[in-house]
């Protein structure tokens, strides 16, 4: 199936030749044609699977673009709302569409006047009651979108989305759309949609398969080297690091800037301004690291996350696939990384169960294991390099003094001398320590009692076996660590 099977309209259909899209993924197949014919929906899929260009490029392809609110998009924050407003821009603006976003802790100005000028308004639901209610504005939009819908409810917006609606008009198509079904969420479809058509893209499909999910068993105490470490040895162009807490990720932001690390934290608290400024900065690639909360990360999209890390896993399962969402996206690879300590094996096994899929567990790398990495990294990179004129007649005269041994071990220690592995060589468990536990925490299922004394630490006999000897390949990413911050690692 293609886009072009669509119909869209030519401008849009342009839009999405010129965004690069070849074929359109399954919820769009699924989505737009029900979409086009007129029906409500409501539409089961995780995050990463196109949900916007689902509705956005049949609402628009319908759009008259007569200068009044057409359509309606309700996000659960401000992040989503800025992205889905892109990504509608782009779809849109050939068409002569404009979007307007609307959220909370701005001037209401200027978004007002966005919105008169608007044919499609993104907005947050607690801004859009505020002004909708004081009748700063009045909108009469046929198409209402709610996306993230399941994330809306958990962040406690169900009042402020039933007052909304109040102020919509009657005659409308609304669409649905949430990766999670709860009661919560079907309830507030029996309210809002009339003969919906339901589409449910099917766990394999929804789950992407292009994120591989790894865990790691640490102590408590070893989680912040486990970290530095895995990052050393995965050498991630782009990561998020989940945590639990503000607090926790200030702290982390701390300790990775004082690793050298070119780290960010992205926050509730942060000034809206501040956080547009380093969300721009991380997916420019001024930022390596980004350190956030889940609200805060909720559906940030940005591409080329390779890697995400779970500081600590999270409470819930449905958090743990909107995490790991941030990688893989778009079609590309991604890998979700988590730091378990042994209590929580447990709940690595219910996550793995809720989601329908299995992670690996592995044995994070010993500090030589990190730089036999690198070097295999470095000779990839050398491997690929274009031997210019220029190297060739630096070769020729320095060989006139120099044996070809002494001119490599010269390149080498120019090229590789800036990294040096830090920290105690064996962190966290090894393979059968973890198999150990796992199987006793299934014995202990619901058995309550999580105190049990297993010692501190003392795991690790001469029994790590590595876990089927792990990706060598090695990421060339960048160069060496030139966008670390000064080379304060050595
Ligand atoms: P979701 O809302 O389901 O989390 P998005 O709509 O944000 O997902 O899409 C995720 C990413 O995939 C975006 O960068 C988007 O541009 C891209 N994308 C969406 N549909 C396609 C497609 N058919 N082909 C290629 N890339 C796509
Ligand atoms: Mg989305």
């Amino acid at each position: 199936m293609k886009f072009t099977d669509f119909n869209l309209k030519p401008e849009i259909q342009a839009a999405v030749e010129e965004a690069g899209f070849r074929e359109p993924s399954p919820v769009q197949k699924d989505a737009i044609p029900l979409v086009l014919e007129g029906h409500d929906m409501i539409a089961q899929a995780q995050t990463g699977t196109g949900k916007t260009a689902a509705f956005g490029l049949p609402m628009m392809s319908m759009m008259k673009g007569d200068g009044s609110v057409e359509g309606l998009v309700i996000v659960p924050t401000r992040e989503l709302a800025m992205q889905v407003s892109d990504e509608l821009f782009r779809f849109g603006k050939g068409a002569g569409l404009k979007t307007a976003t609307v959220y909370g802790g701005t001037a209401y100005g200027k978004q007002i006047d966005r919105i008169k000028q608007a044919s499609i308004v993104v907005a947050t639901p607690g801004r859009l009651q505020d002004l909708l209610q004081s009748g700063k504005i009045k909108i009469n939009p046929q198409f209402v979108v709610l996306d993230e819908a399941d994330e809306m409810l958990d962040m406690g917006f169900l009042d402020e989305i039933k007052n909304i609606f109040t102020f919509l008009p009657k005659e409308r198509q609304t669409l649905m759309f949430s990766a999670t079904m709860p009661n919560a969420i079907r309830k507030l479809a029996e309210q809002i949609l009339k003969n919906p058509k339901t589409v449910s893209i099917t766990k394999s499909e929804t789950t992407n398969t292009k994120i591989t999910q790894l865990y790691y068993v640490v102590q408590e105490r070893e989680r912040d080297d486990a970290l530095v470490r895995l990052i050393d040895y995965k050498n991630p162009q782009k990561c998020i690091i989940f945590c639990r807490m503000k607090k926790e990720v200030d702290r982390l932001v701390a300790h990775m800037t004082a690793q050298g690390f070119k780290v960010s934290g992205l926050h509730g608290d942060m000034e809206q301004k501040q956080r547009e400024v380093t969300i721009r900065a991380f997916k420019q690639g001024g930022i390596d690291i980004f350190i956030a909360t889940d609200v805060a990360a909720r559906g940030l999209d940005v591409n080329d996350v390779t890697h995400v890390f779970n500081y600590h896993i999270p409470f819930d399962s449905e958090s743990y696939v909107h995490r790991i969402g941030r990688t893989g996206r778009g079609g590309k690879s991604g890998e979700a990384i988590t730091l378990v300590s042994p209590n929580e094996l447990r709940t690595i096994k219910r996550i793995e169960k809720d989601v329908g899929t299995k992670m690996t567990t592995q044995v994070i790398p010993t500090r030589m294991e990190v730089q036999n990495n690198r070097n295999d990294e470095l000779i990839a990179n050398i491997a690929q390099t274009q031997i210019t004129d220029k190297a060739i007649e630096l070769v020729k005269t320095l060989q006139h003094d120099l044996d070809i041994v002494t001119i490599a071990h010269l390149l080498a220690s120019m090229v590789q001398s800036d990294i040096s592995v830090k920290g105690k060589d064996n962190i966290g468990l090894g393979l059968e320590e973890i198999e150990l536990l796992i199987e006793r925490a299934m014995q202990n299922r619901g058995g309550g009692g999580g105190g049990r004394n297993r010692g501190r630490g003392n795991y690790r006999g001469g029994n790590r076996r590595r876990s089927g000897g792990g990706e060598r390949s090695g990421r060339h990413g960048r160069n060496g660590r030139s966008s670390r911050n000064g080379g304060g690692r050595n």
